[in-house]
């Protein structure tokens, strides 16, 4: 990275910048940083560096690129606030000594977590600034995070998803906290990181040539209706934010819609609604998919027009509406509003930039009245952690699961085997079943035993789909008693409703499903495919409803199959 480099990107935004505060700034840090080096062995430069340039690329404005090249030069070398305040005046001190007393963040426990948030928030409350210069030195340092010892990777990945993720996302700043996350993600979740890349691949670059399709078909239908867009683009759904998806739904790729997501600039809040009514009139949205951000934002201010449309070929996908302004804030968020104040016009700005910061804010009214630690953590968990709790295990491993988990979550979290060979739990040192949902901040330990094994009634209080998941797969592995050959005198005559991607084979793979159940079939009537979607009549015989439900769930899986129901 090179002064050049940052100083060209900063005139791209602000082109009466103070070029020669930051040249002067990028001298000082030159010096005092002179015998450093980074743990990968280039010059500690680099870092302060490439801070900078990331901040300059979100438009920050001149202090803020300045205090980053400045950022580590109390911390790391002698020299003092006082030298920096003569030398870049009262602004750029200010933010610098910010940035400082964040110092360095450690995760350590629940009471590190607790000090460590206060801090942030402290710093936010006082200038967002100081946040968003913490936030660019961080995606730095995971960027070069290799060149740590494994054992110190894996602390700050943690951090980094469990503390700073959180933070960008709340401050709405999608595009930092995608990328935190998905440089975290392989130093916590080795396998799983590989298993998905694996599985995502080709997945993506078949969903990439479609909506090229997609996209030209999109073009020509716009066009008709005078709507010009500014931009058509997809955009494949960062890694971990996938992951967390599949896992929510039993790791079933067709049901993440957004795998690929196609996104629509147009002008003007105007053409967002009539985009999607022009789209609408074509490709019909999914029922209970379509979502008014615009009208109302998210609580982090983020704004745009969602559906989930019945595509070319009657394939699903996920559609975004936006304008070039709503686009900038969901990529960048509070952020968006700190442009150069040369180019700020005052009157224009004030009203989405209050609203804004309102979140900031109240934080700081928060501090003022809340001042155990407890409470304060409590207090933004409801917010950040959302529904999340921390426990431990007795080595102090901070484990970070939804409420309501117990101690068998928890034991499947650690390790899949644990949780097989779960056969009691201490929570705090006391004996307690394995029912009872953990609490924040507990000590849980998992008795094994020998001869333990998964129960059905694990199923019933499980919170997490992973631990779910497991139970059922090692039920799935044990031989089930055969299915008893019994008459079907009782049986009655059921109706289901099949809809899919029309397909050669398609029959012929959902009756095999059927008769594999034993289910005579007495009727089957399909109707002409319309966009490639058929439907499908098929009349029954079933023994009982409980047959029923697995030949339902069971058909679901079936390639092409979207949904399956009962009529
Ligand atoms: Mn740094």
């Amino acid at each position: 990275m090179t002064i050049n480099k940052i100083i060209k990107e900063v005139k791209k935004s602000n082109p009466g910048a103070n070029i020669s505060l930051i040249r002067h700034a990028h001298r000082f840090a030159l010096s005092a940083h002179k015998k450093q080096k980074r743990e990968n062995g280039e010059a500690y430069i680099e870092h302060p560096l490439n801070t900078a340039f990331i901040l300059a690329q979100m438009k920050m404005d001149t202090p803020t690129v300045t205090a980053a090249l400045l950022h580590d030069v109390i911390d790391d070398t002698p020299h003092k606030q006082k030298v920096i305040k003569e030398k870049f005046g009262e602004e750029i001190a200010f933010l610098v000594k910010g940035v400082t007393k964040l110092g360095k963040i450690k995760y350590h426990g629940l009471e590190r977590q607790v000090e460590n948030l206060r801090k942030i928030f402290l710093a936010m409350a006082k200038d967002i600034r100081i946040i968003l210069i913490k936030l660019a030195d961080r995606l730095h340092n995971m960027k070069t995070l290799d060149a740590l010892p494994k054992r110190k990777q894996k602390r700050i990945a943690q951090e980094t998803i469990e503390i700073y993720a959180p933070i960008a996302y709340r401050l709405g700043i999608g595009r930092l906290k995608g990328e935190l996350e998905d440089l975290a993600f392989p130093y916590i979740y080795p396998k799983e990181y590989d298993w998905l890349i694996r599985q995502v691949q080709t997945k993506y670059q078949e969903r990439e040539a479609y909506l090229k399709r997609v996209r030209l078909s999109l073009k020509k239908m716009l066009a008709k209706e005078k709507i010009i867009p500014i931009d058509i683009h997809s955009r494949a759904k960062h890694y971990y934010s996938l992951w967390e998806k599949l896992e929510r739904y039993n790791m079933n790729f067709s049901k993440v819609y957004d795998l690929v997501a196609l996104r629509i600039i147009v002008k003007n809040p105007k053409d967002c609604y009539n985009t999607l009514g022009i789209i609408h009139k074509k490709w019909k949205p999914l029922p209970g998919r379509i979502k008014d951000y615009i009208a109302a934002p998210k609580p982090n201010g983020y704004q745009s027009l969602h559906t989930t449309i019945f595509c070319l070929d009657g394939k699903i996908i996920e559609i975004q509406i936006r304008t070039p302004k709503m686009h900038w804030e969901a990529e960048y968020g509070v952020a968006a509003y700190w442009q150069p104040r040369e180019l700020r016009k005052p009157k224009l700005n004030l009203i989405p930039r209050d609203k804004k910061l309102e979140w900031v804010k109240q934080l700081k009214d928060w501090q003022k009245n809340v001042k155990k630690s407890r409470e304060f953590l409590d207090s933004l968990r409801l917010d950040f952690f959302e529904n999340r709790i921390f426990v431990s295990t007795p080595k102090g491993e901070v484990v970070n699961l939804p409420e309501g988990a117990t101690p068998v979550d928890f034991a499947y979290h650690i390790h899949e085997e644990l949780g097989h060979r779960c056969g009691g739990a201490k929570v705090d040192g006391q004996p307690a079943p394995l029912f009872q949902p953990l609490q924040n901040a507990q000590m849980v330990e998992i008795i094994v035993h020998e001869n333990a094994q998964p129960s059905q009634k694990w199923l019933k209080f499980v919170k997490t789909n992973y631990a779910k998941n497991k139970i059922k797969d090692w039920f799935k592995d044990q031989k089930l008693p055969s299915r008893p050959q019994g008459t079907y005198l009782n049986s009655q005559t059921t109706n289901i409703e099949v809809l899919a991607t029309d397909r050669i084979g398609l029959i012929r793979d959902v009756t095999n499903v059927i008769s594999k159940e034993k289910i005579n079939i007495h009727s089957i009537n399909t109707s002409e495919p319309v966009n490639g979607m058929a439907v499908g009549l098929i009349s029954l015989q079933v023994p009982n409803t409980n047959h029923l439900k697995n030949v339902l769930k069971r058909l679901k899986k079936v390639k092409g199959v979207w949904n399956v129901k009962q009529i």
